[in-house]
This record gives structure tokens, C-alpha cells and sequence, in this order.
């Protein structure tokens, strides 16, 4: 029986409160599969099997749930450039069972109803758009549009409750940012006065994230390692570019981060190359 609990638990999420439990399983099977280390219980009247993962079970303790930038960061959104603390949310005069001295806490009530341990997307994204400051904040969206965390639905009722002081940032939303990163460079270019657009297409190269002034094709590639796959596909994207007459850049967090000078310097003088048909459009001929 205890592999049935298990396998009823997994399928719910790997948690579920006592009551949910017992509509299945009989007390006897819930102190069996407790014993065989099987599932353990997070708090008065909440078990999960040994799948749940840390931020949820800390949630589970304080008697609240998981919100803001650490829901994000646990869904792979983008959640601002530092590690995100936990920042959970209890309901306003809620009793926090236990109290975590690094935790964030959000008191407030929800836009929508919420998993057991886990404040729904909405109010997640609402909440971390206040949490984070302005750039981070748009990121954030774009990336939660991008990673199908936030449906157009919800997209509708983030604007419809979020502050008016962010109603500015909301409205620079650009669809085409596929990861924060894509979201800073986008702004900083914006704020160097480049002329930007985002995943335009150029023929034989398809989508490239970020064109600038309709000459240099920069390509924003993420933290994530790339395998041999990636890595011939992004050079041959980069080649059939540059036949287009579209100088390409890839770049990576580093250069938008921690080293933009330089990069926005780059970015400048292959768009004076490229405006004044160097040296793409007017290749030196060999000797
Ligand atoms: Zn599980
Ligand atoms: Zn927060």
C-alpha cells in the first residue's frame, strides 16, 4: 500500500494534507508509508514524498507558501541576477507555525487561488515586479511570458492589479525577449540610442534576438552550457548572417553585465562599419 500513497502523492505534486489523503488511504497506510521513510510530514496535517523540494518544504514549515522571486526562480523565470532568498507569503493576521530569520514574508491575500505550498503565477509575478527594481521587474514578465509561466489571460490580470507606479515598466513589454538576458541588453541599447528590434528575421539565419539599427544581428545566449549541437547550429546561424550582410555578435551575461562599455563600444563601431558598407558589404579582397 505504501507504493500506492507514494505514487497518489507524486501524481498530486509530491504534497497533500492529511484530509486529502485519508479520501484514499486509510491511517493505517499513512503510519506504514511514514514508517518505510517513504513520505514524511512537513508540518501539522501537510506529507510529502521525498521528491518535494527544499523552498516547498521550507513553505510547508512556516505554515505559508512559496512566493515571489522564489516561485520564479523554482519555475526557471528569470528572478532578478542575484539568488533569490526565500520569500514566502502568509495571509494578513495568518500565524507563521515557524519562522525562517532569512525569510522574506509577503503578508497580503492572493489574486488567485493557490497550490498548497505555492502562491499561483499571477500573484507570484505581481508580487516580484514590487520585490525587484524596474529592469529586473520587466524581465521578469518578459521571461514568465516567454517560459509559458503567465498565459495572455494572466498577463491580463497582472496589469490589471499591479500598482500604477509600474504600469510604465509593464508597458515596455517586448514578447520577443526569450531571457533577461535578452531584456538588459535590449534597455541598455535602448538607452545608448540604438534603434532595436527583437527576433527579426534574416533569411537563412532565421530569428536573431536582438537586431540593431537593421546592421548588427546580436545574439544573447544564456547561462546555460550548449552542447556540440548548439554550438555548430549558432555558428552556421552566425555565417549565413553575415552572407545576408548582417554583422553578427554573440554574446553572454558577462558582457551585458559586467563588461556593457566595452560591449556598447563594439556594438557602435560595427554599426558605423556596417552603415558606411564596411567591411560586411565591402569585403577586402584577398591578395
Ligand atoms: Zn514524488
Ligand atoms: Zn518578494
Amino acid at each position: 500500500m505504501s507504493t500506492d500513497i507514494i505514487a497518489w502523492l507524486c501524481d498530486s505534486g509530491h504534497v497533500a494534507t492529511t484530509g486529502q489523503l485519508q479520501r484514499y488511504f486509510s491511517v493505517r497506510d499513512l503510519r506504514r508509508a511514514r514508517e518505510s521513510g517513504l513520505i514524511r510530514r512537513l508540518a501539522r496535517g501537510i506529507y510529502a514524498c521525498t521528491h518535494i523540494d527544499t523552498p516547498l518544504a521550507l513553505a510547508a514549515q512556516t505554515g505559508g507558501r512559496l512566493d515571489c522571486v522564489s516561485s520564479l526562480a523554482r519555475h526557471g523565470v528569470w528572478s532578478g541576477l542575484e539568488r533569490p532568498g526565500l520569500h514566502l507569503r502568509m495571509e494578513p493576521h495568518q500565524h507563521a507555525r515557524r519562522s525562517i530569520p532569512s525569510a522574506f514574508v509577503h503578508w497580503s491575500g492572493t489574486v488567485q487561488k493557490a497550490h498548497l505550498l505555492e502562491v499561483a503565477p499571477v500573484d507570484a509575478v505581481l508580487q516580484a515586479i514590487r520585490c525587484l527594481g524596474p529592469d529586473d521587474a520587466l524581465a521578469c514578465v518578459e521571461s514568465a511570458l516567454h517560459m509559458k509561466f503567465l498565459s495572455d489571460d494572466q498577463l491580463d490580470l497582472v496589469f490589471l492589479h499591479a500598482p500604477a507606479r509600474l504600469q510604465p515598466i509593464l508597458s515596455g513589454i517586448d514578447r520577443g525577449a526569450q531571457s533577461g538576458y535578452e531584456t538588459f541588453a535590449r534597455l541598455k541599447l535602448l538607452r545608448a540610442g540604438f534603434a532595436v528590434r527583437t527576433q527579426g528575421h534574416v533569411p537563412g539565419a532565421g530569428p536573431v534576438d536582438i537586431i540593431v539599427e537593421e546592421c548588427v544581428g546580436l545574439e544573447v545566449d544564456g547561462e546555460k552550457w550548449h552542447g556540440p549541437e548548439r554550438f555548430l547550429h549558432d555558428r552556421t546561424k552566425d555565417r549565413n548572417a553575415e552572407l545576408q550582410g548582417m554583422r553578427m555578435l554573440r554574446i553572454g551575461g558577462f558582457h551585458v553585465f559586467d563588461d556593457w562599455d566595452t560591449t556598447r563600444a563594439a556594438i557602435r563601431r560595427m554599426v558605423t562599419d556596417a552603415q558606411r558598407g564596411l567591411p560586411a558589404r565591402r569585403p577586402r579582397r584577398r591578395p
